[in-house]
């Protein structure tokens, strides 16, 4: 059997067992990203982001379609009342599937103009969502509707859905994309995916000081990601980063030092811990979903 991962450090042996296996549990999407896990059935909702589809995986049903067309719905979250919130990349928008299943946009402006793309988001434990917003929905044909840039630059938001506030937290990133806090959100990482299509271009993670909740400070280079692009990343209990990257997971500890990867037979996009003790590590990558058991668990899901 294949090798599936690769030990650079001996502190990978805690996170993940050596002979895990790599479990491919759907695959025909176009384009799998944003996965999100629902403990209350074991399911998981992701993206077909380029097949304009929302997509559910069942272990009872397997796969079903919850949206068509899902106007390029990106990154997928809960909120403290357990609804999914999502960046819609093609209505430029945040947006939240309510009780009664109707689905409402939640900001899709910031200073009067529409926003870039939303591509990825986070709830914070007091319920303010955080996302990135590059351009990628009007960049790219298969990412969105097109249109024109409003905003100045591609920025990260926090957004109170409450109070309706929203301003930029990082104004310095090329194309923010991925984002994740550290387990007690005393951090905030983000990655920009530049390089994706800007020769030379980051594709690296940053890590940033939250400050009063409210503030990022004291940027700084956490990961350079190679080969490929830290798309999506999720962190564990221990503060451990599960990054994207063009062959595998890849795991660097709180300190930066990469302790290995998790090989993946199609370029991952983005992750999600599930599983009913957190524990599982759900893979979106090329046209599929991937699981495998770890030894520990996300802060995050
Ligand atoms: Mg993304």
């Amino acid at each position: 059997m294949a090798k599936t991962i690769e030990i650079y450090d001996d502190r990978l042996r805690a996170i993940v067992s050596l002979d895990a296996s790599l479990q491919k549990l759907a695959n025909g999407a176009v384009h799998s990203e944003g996965p999100v896990y629902f403990h209350e059935d074991n399911t998981v909702v992701w993206s077909d982001a380029h097949g304009n589809r929302l997509l559910r995986w069942s272990p009872i049903n397997d796969v079903s379609v919850l949206r068509d067309p899902s106007d390029y719905q990106s990154g997928n979250y809960r909120d403290l009342e357990g609804r999914l919130v999502a960046c819609s990349s093609g209505l430029r928008a945040i947006i939240r599937r309510e009780h009664n299943g109707e689905w409402k946009v939640l900001v899709d402006r910031y200073q009067g103009k529409r926003l870039n793309s939303p591509n990825d988001l986070v709830v914070k434990s007091d319920g303010t969502i955080w996302f990135t917003d590059p351009p990628y929905g009007i960049t790219e044909q298969n990412q969105g509707y097109g249109g024109e840039q409003e905003q100045t630059g591609n920025f990260v938001y926090r957004f109170d859905s409450v109070t309706g506030e929203i301003y930029p937290v990082v104004t310095d990133m090329m194309r923010p994309n991925g984002l994740a806090f550290s387990p007690d959100e005393s951090l905030l990482y983000v990655s920009d995916t530049a390089a994706f299509n800007i020769p030379g271009g980051p594709h690296d993670i940053c890590v940033y000081e939250v400050v009063g909740d409210r503030h990022l400070q004291n940027g700084r280079v956490f990961a350079v990601i190679d080969p490929g692009q830290p798309d999506g990343f999720r962190v564990d209990k221990y503060g451990n980063v599960f990054t994207s990257s063009e062959d595998s997971v890849q795991i660097y500890a709180p300190n930066g030092t990469q302790l290995g990867k998790i090989l993946v037979p199609e370029t991952p996009t983005n992750l999600t811990f599930g599983g009913t003790e957190g524990e599982r590590l759900f893979i979106t990558a090329g046209h599929s979903l991937y699981a495998i058991d770890l030894n520990t668990r996300g802060v995050q899901q």
